[in-house]
């Protein structure tokens, strides 16, 4: 096999000298190790020039590739400065005259076909006229970060499709660095983002970590852009205020419509910041509402039908009853009909609920205002204490209800709802989401359609 020139290779020749010792004939064991060699030069330089490829920085030269001594599951790419390129000072990132070197340090790139890689570099210390004697400024780095950029935002992008867990396996890395990664790439798209202006917000509040903590959630429901832009801890009036003062008075006042639901802090907070949108309370919270208030009638009427050794006709209704009718399965579809022939609560609750979604089709604001009061008139007379307490919520709020019908429709409850539902699933894809500052990396990677640096190659 014919090499040219051969690359050097640190490590290669003691290898050699391990496959001649183990070697029976001479010739046999020569031809061995030019074998070895060639394959590991050619591979060497394939790799560099697949890196001046895709990974190239001015300044800085690829010098050689091996495997890790003694392991043969990671490579080491050496990086060196080209010589007589300027030195970055990392607090300024202007030239410096160069001071010392520091030990090497290791920068993890994309694996390759199963390998791990490292770009081995030692850094430079500048002496710096405005920051002092600073360590160098490096393009593939970002400041303490062992994961090179690129793989940062390599992790970052699966971790959006794959749970983190699921993105930790596939490329043998470690929960921490891919949680190291979305931390990344979401701090530098809040850095980076443009926040207005804000046509329409909704404010959603969503359970997280085990009992009863909630976050704030503040999408945009804009027609052309629907995202994340803010999420805050507890659900209180400090928290909402948060939100205001993060986007600051100008891009506020330009807000024409807020979507929220019943949430007294979240009334109070809109009323003061946000006067002159039309705040429209939100369709998807009140049917959210309305399902408690049945699943609660449900709950106790079943638990008390098995107490007085009733036939338990509850059995297995649930869903019947809080699904909407065009979702129902088959099966389910016959359990809901067999269970309206009996004179139950449960059953003129649903009744209820059903009657009320004609709500949603009316057009004109005073006509589903005639509606919503003829509704509340009956529920009230129902008897069933829960389905009253709703009655009595609607009529408390029934000008912001109706502002639904003036914002004609525009800002559907289906945006919000959507929204809500992709956070939940967000939080559900892994285990590790147990802190506030977890859940909030992975919602703004999720939810928050963040700008990223750019790359000037794809790798996925
Ligand atoms: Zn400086």
């Amino acid at each position: 096999m014919s090499l040219g020139k051969p690359i050097q290779l640190r490590g290669q020749s003691s290898r050699s000298l391990q496959y001649a010792a183990s070697g029976a004939c001479t010739t046999g064991v020569e031809w061995f190790k030019v074998e070895v060699f060639a394959l590991e030069a050619f591979f060497a330089m394939r790799l560099i020039t697949i890196l001046n490829q895709c990974h190239h920085f001015r300044g800085f030269v690829y010098e050689g590739a091996r495997f890790s001594p003694g392991e043969r599951t990671s490579i080491e790419v050496q990086l060196r400065p080209r010589r007589g390129s300027a030195v970055i000072c990392s607090g300024c990132h202007r030239p410096a005259p160069g001071y010392d070197h520091l030990a090497q340090r290791r920068f993890e790139f994309i694996p390759v076909w199963g390998f791990l890689v490292f770009l081995l570099y030692r850094m430079r210390r500048v002496h710096c006229r405005t920051c002092g004697i600073v360590v160098e400024e490096v393009p593939w780095a970002a400041g303490k970060h062992q994961l090179t950029k690129v793989y940062l935002q390599f992790l970052a992008h699966w971790a959006r499709q794959l749970s983190w867990q699921e993105t930790a396996e596939a490329f043998r890395t470690s929960w921490e660095k891919v949680c190291q990664a979305v931390e990344y790439v979401v701090t530098w798209g809040l850095e980076h983002r443009t926040l207005g202006p804000i046509q329409a917000i909704g404010v959603d509040e969503i359970q997280y970590a085990k009992g009863h903590k909630y976050l704030t959630l503040v999408y945009q429901i804009d027609a052309h852009l629907t995202r994340l832009l803010w999420l805050g801890k507890e659900r209180t009036v400090e928290t909402f205020e948060g939100f205001f003062t993060m986007i600051g008075k100008e891009w506020a006042a330009q807000i024409e419509f807020v979507c929220s639901d019943m949430w007294k802090p979240y009334l109070r907070v809109i009323g003061e910041k946000c006067s002159q949108a039309l705040h429209i309370l939100d369709r998807f919270h009140i049917m959210a509402k309305m399902n408690e208030a049945l699943d609660d009638v449900r709950a106790a009427e079943s638990r008390k039908m098995a107490e007085e050794g009733h036939e338990p006709l509850l059995k297995k209704s649930r869903w019947c009853v809080l699904k909407r009718k065009a979702n129902l399965t088959p099966q389910q579809r016959f359990r809901l009909r067999d269970l309206l022939r009996y004179n139950l609560k449960t059953v003129r609750a649903y009744l209820l609920k059903e009657d009320f979604q004609q709500f949603w089709e009316y057009d004109s604001p005073p006509w589903a205002g005639k509606f919503l009061d003829e509704w509340c008139r009956q529920t009230m007379r129902s008897r069933i204490e829960p389905m009253k307490k709703i009655a009595k919520m609607l009529r408390a709020h029934r000008d912001l209800i109706l502002n639904y019908f003036k914002a004609k429709k525009q800002f559907s409850s289906g945006v919000v709802e959507g929204l809500n539902n992709k956070a939940k699933v967000t939080m559900r894809k892994s285990y590790g989401f147990r802190t506030f500052r977890i859940t909030e990396l992975a919602l703004y990677h999720a939810l928050g359609k963040l700008p990223e640096p750019e790359l000037t190659h794809e790798f996925y």
